[in-house]
């Protein structure tokens, strides 16, 4: 296929007429389809229905004899850090198990440094004239939100396909002390599933920072969600920051919504013994300790570290096939028109698509007219303001297989018409 911006402009009016009757066609078909937010399907759910079962109610103590119904514990049950340590390749010693969102904790170390400052800094960063934070994009939205309630301004720097583009991220944080801190999401990232090469790594645990009290928040969501066989490696930030001696720079963050059930899982938080005190000195004023029924009921159901890739396994099997198909269409619609690029994840649970510019907003639009919801045009931006409004990220996992199908050929119909109108200065009536 040629690449549309080299067609001659009656071409284009004779494919924007195309366009138009497919788009007809899908609008009469009046779809009702959702894939705007990365929720697990049903049927990954119920990957998970023994839980509902457990502990049971003869079995509510730890190996060493807690009584998980009971207060107690600010920093969860060993055996909830022994299981998930592995997933942030750290040790158990380094793990405080939180609540059912790891959001919350990254909501709350922020809300910490803001209000009482973090070790090694020089008071709480909310009395400092200026608060900002490295965004790398396309990224997750409610990171964005997480900064820009608490007033801390945000500064895009572009995601490669081996993390965020360092060379721009170095020359920042040395020049600049107001720049308190990262968000990364370092495998399978949010949006475009990329995974943070071994130098990105190391560079962001060694770069010198102007600001002495800087943090990498580490989001690490998507772990051990990979789509083929096993998770791909990712060198552990924590030692790396560790052997550069900024042991305190790293705050690593996860949870199992995406593994058992999303808002009724676990989280859990790791970092240097500075960071994991302060935590919980002011976390002991907000609880007397997380649930630890829930974590007890999740090393029952895993068991160990095996148990748990086992079950991310029929994850997998259940989430590849709609990766897959949204690959095999978008090759066939778009392969050489220069109308659309797409990542092509190994996990996770996104892809990312990127139109010509000043395409995607209208495409989301269109979209929407004929019953296909799609994630606000954007919303993977801080500020919601994509300068190129290209980007657009896709989220196959809730709808079944069919629907991610047809709901892809919708999208198709809509990037294209969308793009024509571009190309030829119009806009579809
Ligand atoms: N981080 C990322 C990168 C996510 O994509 C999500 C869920 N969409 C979350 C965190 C939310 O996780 P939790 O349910 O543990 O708050």
């Amino acid at each position: 296929m040629s690449q549309y911006a080299d067609k001659p402009k009656d071409e284009l009016e004779k494919l924007l007429e195309k366009t138009k009757k497919d788009y007809q066609a899908l609008s009469d078909k009046k779809l009702s389809l959702d894939m705007t937010r990365g929720k697990p399907s049903s049927l990954q759910l119920d990957l998970s229905a023994e839980l509902l079962a457990l502990p049971g109610k003869d079995a509510f103590k730890t190996a060493s004899g807690t009584d998980c119904r009971n207060y107690g514990i600010l920093d969860g049950i060993i055996e909830a850090k022994e299981l998930f340590a592995p997933m942030l390749d750290v040790s158990p010693e380094e793990m405080l198990i939180g609540g059912n969102a790891s959001l919350t904790l990254m909501h709350d170390a922020i809300w910490r440094a803001m209000t009482f400052g973090v070790p090694g800094g020089e008071g709480p960063w909310g009395k400092e004239e200026k608060v900002k934070f490295i965004c790398p994009v396309p990224g997750y939205d409610r990171h964005f939100s997480v900064l820009e309630n608490f007033g801390i301004e945000m500064i895009p720097v572009a995601m490669t396909d081996k993390g965020p583009d360092m060379a721009k991220v170095v020359e920042l944080v040395s020049e600049d002390a107001s720049i308190k801190g990262i968000f990364c999401v370092p495998k399978y990232s949010n949006p475009t599933g990329h995974i943070y090469s071994d130098e990105v790594v190391d560079s962001l645990a060694s770069m010198v920072t102007k600001a002495p009290d800087f943090r990498i928040f580490w989001d690490n969501a998507y772990a051990v969600h990979f789509l083929f066989d096993k998770p791909d490696p990712l060198k552990p930030l924590l030692e790396a920051c560790r052997a550069h001696g900024n042991e305190d720079r790293a705050l690593c963050f996860g949870s199992t919504s995406k593994i058992t059930f999303a808002g009724a899982g676990i989280s859990f938080m790791a970092a240097s013994q500075n960071n994991l005190m302060e935590a919980k000195k002011r976390i002991g004023m907000q609880t007397i300790g997380s649930d630890k029924i829930n974590a007890l009921r999740h090393t029952m159901f895993f068991n160990d570290q095996d148990g748990l890739l086992s079950h991310m396994k029929k994850h997998a099997a259940l989430l590849e096939p709609k990766f897959s198909v949204i690959q095999s269409i978008f090759k066939e619609e778009f392969e050489g028109t220069g109308l659309l690029s797409w990542t092509n994840p190994k996990g996770g649970y996104f892809v990312s698509i990127d139109t010509l510019a000043g395409c995607a907003k209208r495409t989301v639009e269109l979209a929407k007219n004929i019953g296909v919801k799609l994630t606000r045009a954007g919303a993977t931006f801080p500020y919601g303001n994509d300068p190129k409004d290209r980007n657009m990220r896709l989220a196959p996992s809730l709808p079944p297989l069919e629907q991610v199908e047809t709901a892809m050929r919708a999208v198709s119909t809509c990037v294209k018409l969308a793009s024509l109108e571009k190309l030829l200065g119009v806009k579809a009536s």
